[in-house]
């Protein structure tokens, strides 16, 4: 009776990890930032489809060019579709990595697996096959997600990349020193900001800039791309360090 009520515990405890070990590698195929060991964040710069004006904000990506800052872009299929000239002079820096936004920045969760799959895929396919070069760093539009999305995602080989600072770009009533005093109270080791380099961003050159005087050039953290900060960043490692550029 005693091994009878064992083996039952045993077989429920087995199945309760097997649930539980199943919620937790969903949960951990959306990723919000880096190992906390790791002295290092990453700037991340969503490129949505814009209506109107350049959709590109030249002096941002000049200021990240000069100063040799990685930064990782997510560019939405329609964007890249209007931005030839812009998506190749991204594409030669060789510390800039680029992952996809969506094709035409819908809001996923409303559409059903089959749509969504379309929009996952659709700038994933014209960067390859227009330009030569995966990109498998996917971040949802809105950052908005189901099941589904996180599903098909892994399905298509896409690293799933939220945030977990908030640079507030797109707020035209956040001033600049607000918008920076939050994120230095946010940013610690690991994380990723978000941000926008479309044109639409309010003060993000302005912001990077100051980041960088003090995470960087104060505090010692180093910035590098996602793909660095989840896969190349080694405990304590600062910007002193040996830096993988990819
Ligand atoms: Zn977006």
């Amino acid at each position: 009776m005693r091994d009878r009520t064992l083996q039952t515990a045993l077989v429920v405890g087995a199945i309760l990890a097997s649930v539980t070990a199943s919620s937790q590698d969903g949960a951990a195929q959306v990723i919000r930032s880096g190992p906390p060991t790791c002295k290092a964040i990453a700037l991340t710069f969503d490129m949505c489809p814009v209506r109107d004006g350049a959709g590109y904000d030249a002096p941002l990506i000049d200021t990240l060019v000069s100063k040799h800052i990685p930064a990782t872009f997510f560019l939405s299929g329609r964007w890249v579709a209007t931005h030839e000239a812009e998506v190749r002079a991204m594409l030669s820096v060789p510390f800039f990595e680029i992952g996809t936004h969506g094709q035409i920045h819908a809001h996923l969760p409303m559409l059903d697996a089959d749509r969504q799959r379309k929009e996952i895929q659709g700038p994933v396919t014209l960067l390859q096959t227009h330009y030569g070069r995966s990109a498998p760093l996917f971040r949802p539009p809105y950052g908005e997600y189901n099941d589904a999305t996180v599903e098909i995602a892994q399905a298509l080989g896409l690293r799933f990349i939220l945030w977990n600072a908030v640079s507030g770009d797109p707020d035209p009533q956040l001033a600049r020193t607000r918008m920076v005093d939050n994120l230095k109270a946010t940013v610690r080791n690991g994380s990723i900001i978000v941000f926008h380099a479309n044109g639409r961003g309010r003060h993000t050159r302005a912001v990077v800039e100051d980041l960088y005087e003090d995470l960087v050039l104060t505090k010692g953290l180093q910035l590098v791309t996602v793909s660095t900060l989840l896969d190349g960043c080694k405990p304590g490692q600062t910007r002193d360090g040996t830096e993988r550029s990819h």
